[in-house]
């Protein structure tokens, strides 16, 4: 089966993959590249652009003129879907979870600005609207107030996210030409890492970091994930495989929270002042922070070559920058 090159794939080779020079992980014996896909576009940052590149297409396709997803106050996800909507002519509705605050954030002003209509709902309708059973029907009465939409799940977790994801896989072997060992990447529903793992040939490992503060069940979703990509066959063929992989746990730094443990945000301003390299404070981060930990624990062998995944995300610093008791 031969790869059709779509303009994801295109624009794809276009990120810059730069080496890092990072005293901790050079000293043991390793080199590190990251990904620069936080540069992929002003506004659809880092893996969001993959993800929503062909559920854009679908919406397209399926000739629906609005789109609905969902999302929490500084969610990356919800600016990227505002932006592209308001590039491409389509309108979008972001639910988000909570009630409408008196300020909203930054993220949230932005979408709104792109003409996003941001619809709140209360925390316990957002925990079970990916539940049929305790729906409440709430897509039913959403078309009720708008129309009909196309729906792209909470963090674009869907297939054609994961077969997005996939070309960025696809681009890491084709730009190191096949010169590393390791990718390493930030998992929040791991949609972006099934992707990867399937884009990437089975000599590869990729390692992935949870930002998630509970355990939960992201392991057999990314599975799900993979498979489900095998079985669409559409993104395999005879040069790529599936890459190994494992989700690495204890660096999610408090999840979600809006404020960080002080070792984390010492680690968060050493790392900029030394690498000159911004970073998220949701997801990049703590993948930078977990990095760090393993190398010190010996976790790559010396000789390794670690291409690392800027996922992008940087928007929602500025959340953390309005906060009195942080400083960067
Ligand atoms: C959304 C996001 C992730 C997590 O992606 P998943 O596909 O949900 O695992 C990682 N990094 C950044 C910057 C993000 O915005």
């Amino acid at each position: 089966m031969s790869l059709i090159l779509d303009e994801l794939h295109h624009r794809a080779l276009t990120v810059p993959v730069q080496e890092l020079t990072w005293k901790c992980v050079n000293e043991r014996g390793i080199r590190l590249w990251v990904r620069r896909d936080d540069l992929i576009d002003v506004h659809q940052s880092g893996n969001k652009f993959y993800k929503l590149f062909y559920n854009l297409q679908a919406v397209r396709q399926t000739a629906h003129q609005q789109v609905l997803s969902f999302g929490g106050g500084y969610s990356n996800h919800l600016h990227a879907l505002a932006s592209a909507g308001y590039e491409l002519g389509i309108s979008t509705i972001g639910v988000v979870r909570g009630e409408r605050p008196l300020q909203l954030s930054p993220t949230l002003k932005d979408a709104e600005n792109w003409g996003m209509k941001l619809h709140f709902i209360s925390r316990a309708s957002y925990r079970s609207k990916d539940n049929p059973l305790g729906d409440d029907g709430l897509l039913a009465s959403m078309r009720s107030i708008y129309g009909d939409f196309f729906v792209v799940p909470e963090g674009g977790a869907n297939l054609a996210a994961i077969r997005g994801a996939a070309v960025m896989g696809w681009a890491i072997q084709t730009q190191m030409q096949g010169a590393y060992t390791d990718v390493c990447l930030a998992c929040g529903t791991g949609t972006t890492m099934a992707g990867v793992i399937a884009g990437l040939p089975p000599s590869k490992t990729v390692t992935g970091f949870s930002v998630l503060k509970g355990e939960g069940d992201m392991g057999s979703q990314i599975a799900k994930g993979i498979q489900g990509l095998v079985n669409e066959k559409t993104y395999q063929d005879s040069e790529s495989g599936l890459a190994k992989w494992r989700l690495i746990s204890g660096y999610h730094g408090g999840g979600y929270a809006r404020k960080l443990p002080e070792k984390l945000r010492d680690f968060w301003s050493n790392f900029e002042a030394e690498t000159g390299l911004m970073l998220d404070p949701v997801y990049t981060l703590k993948m930078f922070w977990g990095i760090s930990k393993l190398v010190q624990q010996n976790y790559w062998p010396p000789g390794s070559r670690i291409v690392a995944v800027h996922s992008g995300g940087l928007q929602g610093r500025r959340g953390f920058q309005s906060q009195a008791d942080f400083e960067l």
